[in-house]
């Protein structure tokens, strides 16, 4: 039989994950506090909506978490998951949250003889739709082994990158790296612009140079560039400037707990936060390019 997977959180992300498995003829139950996201799965086979999240647990053998932060995660697991799983489900939480929730809830869970397991993606919104997520998984090898299969369904880079915690380590690395060369990008554009350049022509040379990136490459912030994403649609949709500064906030926590050095990552963190402060926060995080030339 094919295997009851639970899922709490059906926003911009969960929504697509949710409706791969049920391509795949998963019976899925879901569960979210804004009930209006349940009238996306109204034509669905195999889909039972939970009208408390107690439903979502004990007909699962698998329970995914796609949820905004750690304070949220930890309250869903222990007031509703922990006290209720049959012992040795696998609880996979692949929202991004700080490694320190992610590790103690892990830890809590093996005492109840249950399985927690950090799975955060990237890959975004296009990425959840297509199912060609990336998934950063931290777990034991053999847990690895039994949740892979699930996750194959929702993505098409499924990697272990060490025990718990190390799928959520791997994330933020990305996740910083990503801010800054969008602040990077963002600059160089915006000067290069200002020096008389004509924008195609800078960013082609700037793609055939050394300081090529995913940001000029596939996702340049300055509109007129690239069809099709956030910068030529007013910065909607995509990848919330205030998900990224969360994230950014949850590596700086993480390098102060190990003493790393990550002085661009406090300028980019500052940076954001001063976007999101200013009204931009639910913009994509590609949105620094609009705000260089605020008034
Ligand atoms: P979202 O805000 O669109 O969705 C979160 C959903 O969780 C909402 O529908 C909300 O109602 C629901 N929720 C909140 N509390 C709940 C609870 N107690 N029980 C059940 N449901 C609850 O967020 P998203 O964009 O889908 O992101 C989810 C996570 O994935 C975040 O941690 C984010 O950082 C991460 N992520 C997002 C992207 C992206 O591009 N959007 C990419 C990679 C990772």
């Amino acid at each position: 039989r094919y295997a009851s997977i639970g899922f709490f959180g059906l926003g911009n992300m969960g929504k697509h994950m949710v409706i791969n498995l049920l391509k795949v003829n998963h019976n899925v139950t879901i569960f979210d506090t804004d009930s209006k996201t349940f009238d996306y799965f109204k034509e669905y086979k195999h889909v039972n909506i939970a009208n408390k999240p107690e439903y979502v647990i004990q007909q699962s053998d698998f329970i995914i978490l796609m949820l905004p932060n750690g304070d949220i995660v930890r309250n869903v697991c222990q007031s509703n998951i922990f006290p209720l799983a049959r012992k040795g489900t696998f609880i996979i939480d692949c929202s991004t949250i700080d490694l320190r929730t992610s590790k103690e809830l892990a830890k809590i869970a093996q005492n109840e003889k249950l399985h927690f397991i950090d799975a955060p993606v990237s890959g975004g919104v296009i990425g959840a739709q297509q199912g060609t997520l990336t998934f950063m998984v931290g777990c034991e090898l053999d847990d690895f082994k039994s949740i892979k299969p699930i996750l194959a369904k929702m993505g098409k880079n499924i990697v272990r990158a060490g025990t718990n915690g190390s799928g959520l380590a791997a994330k933020i690395c990305n996740n910083l790296l990503a801010a800054i060369s969008m602040i990077g990008t963002s600059e160089a554009m915006n000067l290069g612009i200002k020096l008389g350049l004509e924008k195609k022509v800078l960013n082609e040379l700037i793609n055939s140079s050394t300081g090529q990136c995913w940001s000029s490459q596939s996702y340049n912030p300055c509109p007129g560039i690239i069809p099709n994403i956030p910068s030529n649609n007013n910065y909607q949709g995509g990848f919330a400037s205030e998900l990224m500064t969360k994230d950014l906030l949850i590596a700086l926590d993480a390098a102060k707990d190990v003493q790393a050095m990550t002085p661009l990552t406090e300028h980019a963190t500052k940076f954001y936060q001063e976007i999101c402060s200013n009204g931009l926060n639910k913009k994509d995080f590609s949105v620094v390019f609009q705000y260089l030339n605020k008034e």
